[in-house]
C-alpha cells in the first residue's frame, strides 16, 4: 500500500487503511432529508416532481477505539467501499455514479450510458445503507437523501420506476436489449425517438424494491411499502399469464404502456436476456420484499418468474448447469460447448431463485440451487475464489459481480441448512474478493504513464479519478488488477460485503455463533482474528449467552485434539457439533480464546489460461508466482511472520442489524 499519499485526517481514517489525498468529502448541496431538491447543472426532468416526505434515521451504535490483530477487517473494507459509492459520483447530476476506466492516460471516471443503471440496477442504492449499518460511517452522507429522492421522483403515474431521458444527454445510448420501447397506444418505437422522455424496463425494478425495503426496515415509514406495492400491482398488470409461469416481454416500456398489442408477447426474453432484461433479476427483489413483509402478490409473481427462468428460459439445464445462449457474448469461439455464458447473469439469477426458495421453504428448489452452485463453483478456481467473467476455463478476467453472487449463494445455502459452504466463503473473501477491491492508488498512475494520452470527453472526468474509486470493485485478473474496468462491480460487491459482515457472528435465541473467523465488532461479542499470522481467535463477550459456537477453519479436522479453548485463561471443555466447537455459556466481560494449528502449503493452479504457483497460509494466499505488475495481488509477506501485527481501529457495533 502506498502510504505516502494518505492523509491523516481521522474522520476519513478507518482501521489501517486510510483514504487517499483528495478524498475530502464531496461538497454538499442544499438537500436536507425529505425535500431532496435536484442539484447540479443538469436539468433532469423526472416523471414526478412532488415526492412524499422521508427522513434518514441516524445510524446508532457503540463507537470506540480498540487494538485488533492487523488482519482482514470487513467493516474497514465496507467503509472504503462507501468512499467509492459516494465519491465516484457526479455532483452535477444528482450524484449519478461514474465508472472508473484506468487503462487510460489520464485515468478517468466515465458516465454510464443508462441513467441509474449502476447505482440502482447493480445495487448501489441497496448497498449504501447496508454498509452504513455495518460501519456507522457518515462519509459523504449528503448523497443518501438525494439518491432516495431520485428513486421517488422516478415513480410514474402507473406506479413503476422510470428513467428520465431529458436532461441526461448520455441516457439515450441504450443497449439494444432495451429496444423497442412499447407505448401507451400499443405501438413500438425506440429511445432515439425524442418524443420518448421516460421509459422503464424490468431490470430497474428489483434493486429499487430492495433499496426501498432497506429504507423501510430502517424507518418503518409505510410510504416505502405503499410505493413498492404500487410497483408490484402494476407489474401484475404487465406480466404475461401463461400456464404456470409469467414473464415481461422484451423491450422498454413508456408510462401506461400497453403490452397486449400484436407481436408484443412473442418477444420472450430468453437465455442471458431472461435475466438481464429483468425477469430473472426481479425474483430476488420480490422475494426479499415477501420475506420482510409477507406480501402475497410479491411471492406469487416471484414464483411464476422462477418457473419461467428455470423451465422456459433455456439458461440452466435440469441440474442447474449454465447454458450458453445467443444473447451472451458472441459464442462462436466456444462452439460445441453447451455450458458457459456470463457468470454474473447466471449467478444473479440463481441467487434470486435461492432467495425465493428460502423464503417459501421450497426444499426441491433449494436442492436445485445447490446442484447448480456445486457445478458453478468448479468452473473457476475455488482455491482462491477466482471466477471467470464468462464461464470458460481459460477466460482471463475475473468480474467481481459473480464472485459476490457466489459468496451470497454460499452464505444463503448455508443459513438455509442445505449445505455447509462457509469454507468456500472464507477462501474467496480472503483472496480474490479482497484483492478485487481497489485499496491503492499509486500503481494506477504508474500504469497510466505507460499508456498513450487520450482526451477526456464531456461525459468523463479526470478529477481525482483514482482516489474517488478507492474501495470499488472491478474486473481484475489472477495476479493483478491491470487495465480492466475499475469499478462497475461496486454495487453488487457492496451488498456482498454486507452479507459477509452480517454472517461473521450471529445471535439467535441465546446462542452466539461465529461462522467466519474474521475481525468484527457486534453488540453481542467482538471477534479478533489472528488468521493467518497465528491459529487463534479471541471472542470478547459483551452480552451473556447460553452457548457460544465457533466454526473451526477448513484446515482443522472436526474432533481434532489440537483445538483448545480457554475462557479468561482457564481451560474450557467443549463439545464438537459438526464443524463447530460449542464452548457452552459465555458471560458478559469474558474472553474466549480458541487456538488451533496453522501451516503453509504450496498449490499449483491453472487460472485464466495460465499456470500459477501460490503459497497458502491457512486459506490465505500469501504469494503468487508469476507475480503481477500493475496492482499486484497477494503482496502479503508479513502474514508469514508467525506473530500477529496489531493496529488501532475505530469500531462500530450497531444497535440494530438488518437481516439481509
Ligand atoms: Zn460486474
Amino acid at each position: 500500500m502506498d502510504r505516502r499519499k494518505f492523509m491523516k485526517n481521522s474522520v476519513l481514517t478507518v482501521g489501517s487503511i486510510s483514504l487517499p489525498h483528495g478524498l475530502e468529502a464531496i461538497p454538499a448541496g442544499d438537500n436536507s432529508p425529505g425535500n431532496s431538491p435536484q442539484i447540479g447543472k443538469y436539468k433532469i426532468e423526472y416523471i414526478r416532481q412532488d415526492i412524499p416526505h422521508f427522513e434518514v434515521p441516524s445510524y446508532r451504535g457503540a463507537r470506540y477505539e480498540e487494538t485488533t490483530p492487523d488482519t482482514l477487517d470487513i467493516a474497514e473494507r465496507a467503509e472504503l467501499c462507501i468512499n467509492c459509492l459516494t465519491s465516484a459520483t457526479d455532483d452535477q447530476a444528482d450524484y449519478e455514479i461514474y465508472d472508473g476506466e484506468f487503462g487510460r492516460n489520464p485515468p478517468v471516471l466515465v458516465a454510464h450510458s443508462i441513467n441509474g443503471w449502476c447505482r440502482n440496477c447493480e445495487g448501489m442504492m441497496e448497498g449504501l445503507p447496508l454498509l452504513r449499518v455495518a460501519t456507522g460511517s457518515a462519509l459523504n452522507d449528503q448523497v443518501d437523501p438525494v439518491w432516495m429522492g431520485t428513486l421517488l421522483k422516478g415513480i410514474g403515474p402507473d406506479g413503476l420506476l422510470y428513467i428520465p431521458l431529458v436532461g441526461t444527454p448520455w441516457s439515450r445510448l441504450q443497449p439494444s436489449w432495451i429496444q423497442p420501447v412499447w407505448r401507451a397506444d400499443g405501438t413500438a418505437t425506440d429511445t432515439s425517438n425524442e418524443s420518448v422522455t421516460q421509459f422503464t424496463a424490468p431490470f430497474l425494478w428489483p434493486r429499487a424494491i430492495a433499496a426501498m425495503t432497506v429504507y423501510y426496515l430502517r424507518d418503518q415509514n409505510p410510504m416505502w411499502t405503499q410505493t413498492i406495492e404500487g410497483m408490484i400491482q402494476r407489474m401484475l398488470q404487465l406480466a404475461t399469464n401463461e400456464y404456470d409461469y409469467s414473464f415481461f416481454p422484451a423491450g422498454g416500456y413508456e408510462p401506461n404502456a400497453k403490452l397486449t398489442g400484436p407481436g408484443v408477447c412473442d418477444v420472450m426474453p430468453l437465455g442471458c436476456l431472461a435475466v438481464e432484461h429483468g425477469n430473472g433479476r426481479l425474483i430476488q427483489g420480490l422475494a426479499q420484499y415477501y420475506r420482510v413483509t409477507g406480501y402475497e402478490p410479491a411471492q406469487a409473481l416471484a414464483g411464476r418468474l422462477v418457473n419461467f427462468l428455470r423451465g422456459r428460459a433455456h439458461y440452466y439445464d435440469a441440474q442447474g448447469r449454465f447454458l450458453w445462449s445467443y444473447t451472451d457474448i458472441n459464442p462462436s469461439p466456444f462452439e460445441g460447448e453447451p455450458f458457459g455464458g456470463s457468470a454474473h447473469s447466471h449467478c444473479i439469477g440463481l441467487l434470486g431463485v435461492l432467495e425465493y426458495a428460502a423464503a417459501v421453504r421450497d426444499q426441491e428448489l433449494l436442492e436445485w440451487v445447490r446442484s447448480s452452485y456445486e457445478w458453478a463453483r468448479t468452473q473457476g478456481a475455488p482455491l482462491v475464489g477466482y471466477c471467470p467473467e464468462y464461464t470458460v476455463h481459460n477466460w482471463p478476467r475475473c468480474e467481481t459481480c459473480p464472485v459476490a453472487d457466489l459468496i451470497g449463494i454460499a452464505i444463503k445455502l448455508s443459513t438455509a441448512g442445505v449445505g455447509d459452504y462457509w469454507d468456500d466463503v472464507d477462501r474467496c473473501v480472503r483472496n480474490q474478493f479482497a484483492e478485487n477491491q481497489l485499496t491503492e492508488t499509486e500503481w494506477v498512475y504508474r500504469m497510466a504513464e505507460d499508456m498513450p494520452k487520450k482526451p477526456v470527453v464531456y461525459s468523463e472526468t479526470a478529477d481525482r479519478a483514482v482516489e474517488r474509486n478507492v474501495g470499488g470493485f472491478g474486473y481484475p485478473g489472477v495476479n493483478q488488477w491491470g487495465t480492466q474496468r475499475a469499478s462497475c462491480c461496486t454495487g453488487n460487491s457492496s451488498r456482498a460485503l454486507y452479507y459477509i459482515w452480517e454472517h461473521i457472528v450471529q445471535q439467535d435465541k441465546g446462542q452466539l455463533s461465529v461462522n467466519l473467523l474474521l475481525n468484527r465488532a457486534s453488540k453481542w461479542a467482538d471477534v479478533h482474528s489472528y488468521i493467518p499470522y497465528e491459529g487463534r481467535v479471541d471472542l470478547h463477550i459483551k452480552q451473556s449467552c447460553e452457548s457460544v459456537r465457533v466454526r473451526v477453519p477448513e484446515w482443522v479436522e472436526s474432533n481434532s485434539p489440537q483445538v483448545a479453548c480457554k475462557i479468561n485463561g482457564v481451560s474450557r471443555q467443549f463439545n464438537w457439533e459438526g464443524r463447530y466447537v460449542n464452548a457452552g455459556a459465555g458471560r458478559e466481560g469474558e474472553t474466549l480464546v480458541m487456538t488451533f494449528p496453522i501451516g503453509e502449503r504450496t498449490g499449483k493452479e491453472k487460472m485464466g489460461g495460465a499456470h500459477y504457483s501460490v503459497v497458502i497460509r491457512g486459506t490465505t494466499v500469501v504469494s503468487i508466482d508469476p507475480p503481477g505488475k500493475y496492482g499486484a495481488f497477494y503482496q502479503r509477506a508479513s502474514y508469514r511472520e508467525g506473530k500477529a501485527r496489531w493496529k488501532k481501529v475505530k469500531r462500530f457495533a450497531p444497535e440494530q442489524e438488518i437481516r439481509w
